[in-house]
C-alpha cells in the first residue's frame, strides 16, 4: 500500500517518516500523474495560501477532487485541513472544498501561536501528542462529520467518511498513531 504526501510546500519528509514508521510506503507527490499510483494522500501543514496557489499552478485541484470522489482517503493536517474545508471563515478564496467544515485560520491567540499538548482523540487514544503551529480550528461541522478531538472546547480533529482532518501537526512528534489510523482507513477502503 502506498500513501502519498503532497510535496508542493510544507512538512513533507516528516509525514513520510511517520507513514513508514506506521508500516506503509510513503511517496512525495509532485505531479498529478503520481496520484494514480497511491491509495491515499496526506496534505501537509505549511501555508495554505501558498500551497493552494501551487496546487492551481500545477493543476492539482480537479485531480484531487476526483481522487476524493473515488473515496480514496485524504488526510489534511493544519494547512492541509484548510485546503479540504468547504468554508474558510472571513476568506472568499477556497481550495478543494471537500469536507463539510468551516475553519478559522490562525485561530489560537498570540501566546498560544505554537504549543504542544496531549489530546484525547476518539478511536485512537487519550494521549495523542500534538504540535500546534499557527493552527486553524474547526468552527462548524456538517451532519456527516464526526468530531474526533477538542482542545479547550474547540474542535481540532474530525472525520467525514474517507476524509480526516487535524488542526495540529502529528508528524512533528514520535507518535505515529494518527498515521496508523489513516492507514487503517485506507486499508478498509
Ligand atoms: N497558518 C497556516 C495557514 O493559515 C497554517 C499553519 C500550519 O500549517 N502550521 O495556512
Amino acid at each position: 500500500m502506498k500513501i502519498g504526501v503532497l510535496a508542493l510546500q510544507g512538512a513533507v519528509a516528516e509525514h513520510i517518516r511517520m507513514i513508514e514508521l506506521a508500516g506503509a510506503e510513503g511517496v512525495a507527490i509532485k505531479t498529478i500523474e503520481q496520484l494514480n499510483d497511491i491509495d491515499g494522500i496526506i496534505l501537509p501543514g505549511g501555508e495554505s495560501t501558498t500551497i493552494g496557489r501551487l496546487m492551481r499552478t500545477y493543476g492539482f485541484i480537479e485531480p484531487l477532487q476526483e481522487f476524493s470522489q473515488q473515496k480514496k482517503p485524504i488526510f489534511g493536517t493544519c494547512a492541509g485541513l484548510i485546503l479540504i474545508a468547504k468554508e474558510i471563515s472571513g476568506q472568499d478564496q477556497k481550495h478543494l472544498q471537500l469536507m463539510d467544515i468551516t475553519v478559522a485560520r490562525n485561530a489560537f491567540g498570540r501566546q498560544r501561536e505554537s504549543f504542544e499538548t496531549d489530546l484525547v482523540v476518539e478511536g485512537i487514544a487519550d494521549d495523542v501528542r500534538a504540535v500546534f503551529i499557527r493552527a486553524p480550528l474547526i468552527e462548524k461541522v456538517g451532519k456527516e462529520v464526526r468530531v474526533l478531538a477538542e482542545y479547550q472546547g474547540q474542535i481540532v480533529a474530525a472525520q467525514q467518511g474517507h476524509l480526516l482532518a487535524a488542526s495540529y501537526h502529528p508528524e512533528l512528534t514520535d507518535d505515529y498513531r494518527m498515521h496508523a489510523y489513516f492507514i487503517d482507513m485506507v486499508n478498509q477502503k
